[in-house]
């Protein structure tokens, strides 16, 4: 099934160029491998979360019934030295914004936390977050919402354990923690919109992590094109139409450069 053997990289963009032209509804789904261009670390790397952080303090029924549990998690920023909202969007986050402005895109599957799709131009409506969005934060009880950097200023000021102003209630990321279920709706939103698509584009996932990782799988099995920009391996590879190993950023300026020249809007 696959056209990657033997092809240079210019001929896989130049492919991937035409078969986005050449397809009606265009899904790209991405992994922490998106961002990575955008200086956010890996969780499981050398240096990554997991080596500064006890996973279990993660887990949803920790974070709800221990206060210390909470209170390391909100020293995030002294912990692992950054905060979610220090980063900016990357070339492959601009690329897929561009394929919006297009009219190219039916949508963004994200299994990121980090909004960097939304800040890079893509629209709200576009982007199904399948694991949440560190940089909101929701009070559980009455679902009162603050962006993370209000919440952070809060933190300076010395509060360690911050309860929502309107009851009181837990505050919350609103990534999605171990343990804690899958937002139903944009589950089943994204799972349709795989079934539906002509085309899918897996950019920066292992495809490991599940159920998110089954979206490109839904895809294929509905009778989609395969297209994966990945450094790494991933349990599609074999499947893939176009298989491209390389960094995002440079791939996808490329691959939309492309599009546009093809579609006479360069
Ligand atoms: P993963 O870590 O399992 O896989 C990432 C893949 O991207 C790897 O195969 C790696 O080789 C590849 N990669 C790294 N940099 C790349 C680049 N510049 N260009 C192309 N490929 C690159 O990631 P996953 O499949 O998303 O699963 C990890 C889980 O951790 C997800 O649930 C995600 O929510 C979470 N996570 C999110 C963020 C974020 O929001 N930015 C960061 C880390 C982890």
């Amino acid at each position: 099934m696959s056209e990657t053997s033997g092809k240079t990289r210019e001929e896989l963009i130049d492919k991937l160029a035409d078969l986005i032209v050449e397809s009606e509804r265009v899904v790209v789904f991405t992994g922490a491998g998106i961002s990575t261009e955008s200086g956010i670390p890996d969780f499981r790397g050398p240096g990554g979360i997991w080596t500064k952080y006890d996973p279990s303090d993660f887990t949803y029924q920790k974070f709800v019934s221990d206060p210390e549990a909470r209170k390391r998690i909100w020293k995030m920023k002294e912990t692992i030295g950054f905060s979610w909202n220090d980063f900016q969007p990357n070339p492959a986050h601009f690329a897929i914004a561009e394929l919006e402005r297009l009219g190219k895109l039916d949508c963004v599957i994200t299994q990121n936390v980090d909004g960097l799709h939304q800040r890079a131009g893509n629209s709200e409506d576009k982007v199904i977050q399948l694991h949440g969005n560190m940089e909101w934060i929701k009070c559980l009880t009455c679902g009162d919402r603050h962006r993370f950097e209000e919440v952070e200023r809060w933190l300076e000021s010395g509060i360690e354990d911050p309860k929502c102003v309107q009851c009181g209630g837990i505050l919350k990321p609103e990534g999605i923690f171990f343990g804690e279920a899958m937002p139903v709706w944009e589950t089943m939103e994204a799972q349709k919109r795989s079934t539906e698509c002509d085309l899918c584009i897996v950019i920066g996932s292992s495809l490991v992590v599940y159920p998110a990782g089954l979206m490109p799988q839904y895809a294929l099995n509905a009778g989609a094109k395969i297209a994966i920009i990945n450094e790494g391996e991933t349990d599609l590879d074999h499947a893939a139409h176009i298989r491209i190993s390389a960094k995002a950023g440079e791939v996808m300026s490329d691959v939309v450069k492309r599009v546009k020249s093809k579609l006479g809007k360069d």
